[in-house]
Formats: structure tokens, sequence, C-alpha cells
């Protein structure tokens, strides 16, 4: 096996359990490694440090499998990591929705592994029914493919595994968009999973990241709490998840805004399919977030509660001033249009926005609306959607409750 040997000092983040070694802290490759192939990283003096996978096209150059070197990268490494990543959200099934397995009740939708922060790199895997949708992102996720699928498919019962492994981010590594089933056949109707009792219809084939935002979902139940008599309105709605969940607390209207008409086709669609939610005060509108909240001002529309979800408007720290621009806009435009003693729910999934940042330029949008907001609660990923401590990248997903006098 091919070493890899670092500068001297840049074995610290490794003895910190970061996962991850960048180009610049690799001295040089003892030896021969292709792409994915499992490597010893050693520090400068000789020290082994851990196991991880070469990625010699991207600027993270090996991503840590181990930090105990003696253990052996194969099938049966997957296989244990796989299942203790299921066996974790089993361990809490009051936050993680009864993962209770092998059959998964209520069909509902749960993340499985968490790349990083469940100690494998590179790989996503999302639950939605019998169905697992894995998105495999780095040079060493790729060539574990058959492990991986193979050993979900163990851990969960779950009949299908369907690849969505077509992120940007794969570019970096060098690697291709590659989708389809890697195990079983395209089930004979529309994948829809049941959230806190709302059918919700997921399209793993098209739709965003796997098909949908499971990382909303704790939040999503947090909103059906709060819209009991309230007018809502939902910024970003994508398939209609908050709006659904709106409806489902008896919220008295809800405007959704999103720029994407299939996602509000299919936004119809989920409404549709829960005939239980009173479907007239849903109205869906095709529009630019930040177009259509300016509009509303100057027609003196309000509303008593409103989420603001947009998309990574930061993939990286440097796009944080852009992206801080936009999020103070958007939350800016939506403090003016809230009533007195409004209820703002406000997030950034930029991993380049961290929660301090996200936080002044809130302030500093509060501010310039004159109005006065106090923090009630502050959120985060759904609990299927762990942070590694070592790892702090993972926590992308930040967001405020505020309360706006
Ligand atoms: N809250 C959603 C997820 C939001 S994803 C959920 O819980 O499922 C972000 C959404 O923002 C996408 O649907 C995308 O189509 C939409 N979007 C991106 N830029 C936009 C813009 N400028 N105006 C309106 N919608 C936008």
């Amino acid at each position: 096996m091919a070493e890899l040997i670092l500068h001297p000092g840049k074995e610290r983040s490794l003895l910190r359990r970061h996962p991850w070694v960048f180009d610049t802290a690799v001295a040089r490759l003892a030896g021969h490694a292709r792409s994915g192939d499992t490597v010893t990283v050693q520090a400068a003096d000789g020290r082994p440090l851990a196991k991880a996978a070469y990625s010699p096209h991207s600027k993270i150059r090996a991503r840590v499998w181990s930090f105990d070197v003696t253990t052996t990268i194969d099938h049966a490494f997957f296989k244990r990591r796989v299942a203790e990543a299921v066996a974790r959200r089993a361990a809490l099934p009051e936050l993680t929705r009864r993962a209770t397995l092998p059959a998964l009740d209520g069909q509902e939708g749960l993340r499985l592994i968490h790349a990083e922060s469940d100690g494998l790199p590179g790989i996503i895997a999302d639950r939605y029914g019998d169905t697992v949708v894995v998105q495999l992102t780095s040079a060493g996720a790729e060539k574990w493919r058959t492990a991986i699928a193979d050993s979900l498919v163990k851990a969960t019962g779950c009949a299908r595994v369907y690849e969505r492994s077509d992120s940007d981010v794969r570019g970096l590594e060098g690697l291709e968009p590659t989708t389809g089933w890697i195990h079983g056949e395209a089930p004979a109707g529309a994948i829809v999973i049941e959230e806190h009792g709302v059918k919700m219809a997921v399209d793993i084939v098209v739709g965003h990241k796997t098909g949908f935002y499971l990382d909303q979902r704790d939040n999503r139940r947090l909103l059906a709490g709060l819209s009991a008599g309230r007018r809502v309105l939902n910024c970003f709605c994508y398939t209609g998840g908050f709006s659904l969940q709106a409806l489902a607390g008896g919220a008295a209207s809800v405007l959704s805004i999103d720029s994407s008409q299939p996602a509000l086709t299919q936004a119809a669609e989920n409404l549709a399919l829960n005939p239980q939610l009173a479907a007239a005060r849903a109205e869906w509108r095709c529009a630019n977030v930040f177009d259509e909240l300016r509009r509303l001002k100057t027609v003196g529309e309000t509303f008593d509660l409103i989420v603001l979800d947009p998309p990574k408007f930061a993939p990286s720290a440097s796009h944080a001033e852009r992206a801080s621009r936009a999020y103070k806009d958007i939350n800016l435009m939506g403090c003016k249009l809230l009533a007195p003693e409004g209820v703002l729910m406000t997030y950034s999934c930029s991993g380049g926005v961290g929660a301090d940042l996200f936080q002044k330029i809130v302030a500093a949008a509060v501010l310039d609306s004159h109005r006065t907001a106090r923090i009630v609660k502050r959120l985060q990923g759904s609990a299927d959607h762990p942070v590694d401590l070592a790892f702090p990248e993972g926590e992308y997903l930040k967001g405020l409750l505020l309360q706006v006098e």
C-alpha cells in the first residue's frame, strides 16, 4: 500500500480527527496509488496516522476512512460502517422518527448516512420507504460503490438502491456524473413518503439532492406547531414541504413562492395527495422571491409567519460576501412584510456562511427594517444529519426562529 507523507506539522488536523488531507499538506506519495485507492497517511517523522482514500485530482487529496491504521479497508469495513450508521439512527427513534428496521413504519424519509459525520466521507444515503438513494461524491466512495450498495441492502432490508451521483462536486474529484439503479428496479409508481402525517411524493431521479430536503424534516414539524390561525408566507417552497405542514398545523392561509414551475407543480400534486388538508387556503406562485417580496410590500400585504429557506447562496467561504448581501436582502424584505409580533423562520444552508455570520446578517436586516427581533430558538438540520464535532464543516444548515416586534 502506498504512503501519503505529510509536511512537518501538517499532521495536527488529523490528530484532532479531522478527516481531510489537503494537497498543501502533502510532501509526497511513496509508492503507486490510483484514484480512490487506500493509502496510509504518514506524518513527516514516519508516524502512521490514518487509512485514507487517495484522490489525485482534488484539493482534498485524501479522505480518512479510519484513524486506526490496523483497519483493513475492504467490503467488510463498509458493511460495518453502514450498519453502524443505520443503527445510530435506530438508537434514537424519538429523534429520527421510528427508524425501525428492517421495515420503516409509515414509509418515512430518513437520512441513513451523512458522509464524514458517519465516518463515510463522500457517501450520502437517504431512505424513502423501501428505496435507498445513494450519492457518491469522492474518489474513495466511487471505488467502493458495490460494497456500499450491498451493505445498505443488508443493513436496511430495502428492495432498491438508486444512485444519484450527479452532484457538481464530483467534477472536483475527476468523476463523471453517474445515475441509475444499482440494486433492484424502478418501482411501478411514484415514491411517496409520509412526513408528520403528510404524504409527499419524492422524485429521486430529477428532484433536488436525492429528491427531497430531509434536513428540514424536524423544522417542518416545528412550523406545523406554529401555524394555527396564521397567514403564512413560504419562500423557496420547492415541493411544498413547509407549506403542507403549515396547512396541517391549521394555517389561515399559505402563500408559497418558488422560481421553479416543476417544483410548484409537484407541490400542488403533493397537496392533492392529502385530502385532509384545506387546499383552498393554499396558493402557489411562480416568481423570483427577491422581486416578489418587493412587490408584496408595494401592494401592502402582510403575513404572520414567514419561512425563508433559500438555496445555497455561498457554496464556499469565497462566495460569502455576495451571499451575505442576498441573505440580508431577503431577511430585510421578510421583516418588512411581517405583521407586528410576527414570526420569522429563516435559514442558511451555505457552508461558506457560519452560524455567527448568519446571525449578524439577520441582525443587520432586522435593524434596517426598524423592527426588534428576539431569537426564540436556534435551528439546525434534522437529527438524522448528525455533525461530528471533529468535522464542523458538517454543520451546513443553520436557522433562527425569531419573534419580530
Ligand atoms: N424549503 C424547501 C427546500 C428549499 S430548496 C423544503 O423544505 O423542501 C430552494 C428552492 O429555492 C428551490 O426549490 C429553488 O427552485 C428555489 N429558488 C432558487 N432561487 C430562487 C429565487 N431567486 N426565487 C424563488 N425561488 C428560488
